[in-house]
């Protein structure tokens, strides 16, 4: 298990790999990691000959000043996790300084409207962060693949975008979501739920899966309606935004159309702490 703490002592390791042959692959995280990060960890060591995983919080994503001050901050039991899954990762867990170099500037990109809906809506410019942290750690790493999940689904398609924009030769792989055994995604912010309404929070995947089902035979404002009335009767899950949209694109519908993937999204506040899911629909 290696640990860097500048770019240029990572870049001294990685261009010895660099000459050897093999393949490098990168798992960009915040840390306070859980199994939904390992399961990305273990994809990218099954296919790859080398793994850099990131621990950095980015400060540019982050709209509100405090969910930032509260984001979890868990390093030393991060690489215990790490080391229990392969003892040959190599660690990146940079200062704010050695990334932005005294100028916290966020890049803009054009992404073709991918940014502006859903959580686009809610956290103002949040996808100019990400991509510009994602971008900065291509440049650093130069990974052959990289690893991000499903669980952040509309950055995914972000990340996607920026690749294309940008001209950048890496595989993005997609990784499914893990969920606790209620259901409820995992999350780092889920540490900071009571014990009771954590344990209650499989209502919003099994509101999900409800409204999957429905997909099938309802039309998409009978579903939007239901989901919105069953918030309204929980009251402990505060429904931000359900939204069913093209997969692809992101856009909301209001009708479905042939041949055409779709998928759920949803923001729920429970306890001040913000949490999102999504689920594939066909
Ligand atoms: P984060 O540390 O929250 O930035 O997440 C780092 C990566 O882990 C992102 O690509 C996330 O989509 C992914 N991730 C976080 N939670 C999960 C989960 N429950 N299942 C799958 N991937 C996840």
């Amino acid at each position: 298990m290696l640990v860097f703490k500048s770019k240029k002592e990572l870049n001294g390791y990685l261009s010895g790999i660099k000459q050897k042959k093999g393949t490098l692959g990168l798992v960009p995280t915040m840390g306070a990691l859980h199994d939904g990060h390992l399961s990305l960890v273990k994809k990218a060591i099954l296919e790859n000959n080398y793994v850099v995983v990131t621990i950095f919080v980015n400060p540019t994503q982050f709209n509100n000043p405090e969910d930032l001050e509260k984001y979890p901050k868990t390093f030393e039991n991060d690489v215990a996790l790490l080391k229990k899954v392969s003892d040959e990762l190599i660690i990146f867990a940079p200062p704010i300084e050695d990334i932005y170099e005294g100028d916290l500037k966020t890049e803009s990109f054009a992404f073709d409207g991918l940014d502006l809906v859903m959580e686009g809506e809610f956290r103002d410019n949040h996808f100019n962060g990400v991509a510009t942290i994602v971008k900065k750690l291509f440049k650093i790493v130069g990974p052959d693949k990289a690893y991000f999940g499903e669980k952040d689904y509309q950055q995914l398609q972000i990340i996607k975008k920026l690749v294309d924009l940008e001209k950048v030769t890496v595989d993005i792989i997609p990784c499914s979501i893990e969920r606790e055994p209620n259901g409820l995604a995992r999350s780092s912010r889920n540490e900071r739920l009571s014990k009771k309404v954590r344990e209650s929070a499989g209502f919003i995947y099994q509101t999900l899966t409800t409204a999957k089902s429905k997909f099938g035979m309802e039309n998409v404002n009978t579903i939007e309606e239901w989901v919105e009335q069953q918030f309204k009767e929980n009251g402990v899950f505060k429904l931000e935004y359900f939204k069913i949209a093209d997969s692809e694109t992101l856009l909301p519908i209001s009708k479905k159309k042939e041949r055409r993937k779709y998928r759920a999204f949803i923001a729920v506040y429970a306890e001040e702490v913000r949490l999102i899911d999504n689920i594939k629909l066909n």
